[in-house]
């Protein structure tokens, strides 16, 4: 996926979650901590927008790893994931499910993830997956910029319970599909 899809899926992600209460609203910090999550995994790859904010890592961690490799991993999600809860911190709890949406984004992805790394560098993807930059790819992101779009109107236009009952739709369609 590119920057803007991650940041865009891991946002819409984000939303879900919160809806199913998991402690957590979805509050500015945690949209700003999701955003930035969703963009670390990739700092193993120069070209990325985070990569090419700090290029020296970059290019250590693809030749070592390879893109994809072990910041893409189930071990380096959970040691986040264990970190992040170690603080009391919306915004840090944002950064490890944008970090694990940005995982779970390229598993769907044709290319896949080493899951396993460092222990082996095999690529897991999901059965049905979308090629990178592709329709489908553009398709998803798409479908959450609606997402978006339809609610930022909402919060202008209509009073709060209004505003729940219209989150409390787009996420039923959402589960639908
Ligand atoms: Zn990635």
């Amino acid at each position: 996926m590119t920057g803007h899809s991650h940041v865009v899926t891991s946002l819409t992600l984000g939303a879900v979650v919160t809806f199913y209460d998991v402690g957590l609203d979805f509050s500015w910090s945690f949209a700003i901590g999701i955003a930035i999550g969703s963009l670390l995994p990739d700092i193993d790859e120069p070209k990325s927008f985070i990569g090419r904010k700090c290029p020296f890592v970059s290019n250590f961690l693809k030749r070592v790893f390879g893109h994809r490799g072990l910041t893409h991993s189930a071990l380096i999600t959970a040691i986040i994931f264990m970190v992040s809860e170690q603080f009391d911190s919306t915004i840090i709890s944002g950064l490890a499910y944008g970090y694990l949406f940005h995982v779970l984004g390229d598993f769907f992805s044709r290319r896949g993830v080493a899951l396993l790394a460092p222990l082996s560098k095999k690529r897991f993807a999901a059965p049905i997956t979308y090629k990178t930059n592709g329709w489908g790819e553009k398709m998803i992101a798409f479908v959450c910029y609606l997402f978006w779009i339809y609610w930022l109107f909402d919060i202008l236009r209509l009073s709060e319970i209004s505003l729940l009952f219209s989150i409390n739709n787009i996420l039923a369609f959402f589960i639908l599909l």
